[in-house]
């Protein structure tokens, strides 16, 4: 899919709305699960807060953090995309994300993907591939319990 001008400022307005006014900014004071990622060849850390509830879906998500637009993004979208879903499909919706965003597919290919397409042009940056997955791979490293923390 070659990406006309206005789509690419649209996706590039998405961009940077979500870096501007992060959604689920916040820390959660007792989550059921957390993780930190650090992306070093762009400097972007981000701690992302999960609380699932006794069905495994997400009942509340966070992050916070700091790193390019990119990565701020994308945590940010990430955070409404996943709330109030399970688990399963949370993961479903990582790989199909990654495989998006090295080029494996197509952004239009996945329906589940729509929100995401604002970053299928990182696939012509290699460098960016890690900023735009980074939140992703921290929720991944949450829910396998990397390190997790229990509520009291
Ligand atoms: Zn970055």
């Amino acid at each position: 899919m070659l990406l006309t001008n206005r789509t690419k400022n649209l996706y590039q307005e998405v961009i940077l709305d979500h870096n501007k006014n992060p959604r689920n900014f916040r820390v959660i004071e007792h989550p059921s699960h957390t993780a930190k990622g650090h992306n070093p060849l762009c400097g972007d850390k981000l701690d992302v807060y999960l609380v699932l509830d006794e069905n495994q879906t997400v009942q509340d998500v966070s992050f916070v953090g700091d790193g390019c637009a990119i990565s701020k993004a994308s945590a940010s979208i990430m955070t409404t995309i996943v709330k109030d879903k399970h688990i399963d499909e949370v993961r479903t919706i990582f790989r199909g994300f990654h495989d998006m965003a090295t080029g494996k597919i197509e952004a239009d290919e996945d329906p589940k993907l729509r929100r995401l397409r604002a970053f299928s042009g990182v696939r012509d940056l290699p460098a960016r591939v890690k900023c735009a997955t980074l939140a992703w791979h921290t929720l991944d490293a949450a829910l396998k319990d990397e390190e997790i923390i229990t509520t009291e």
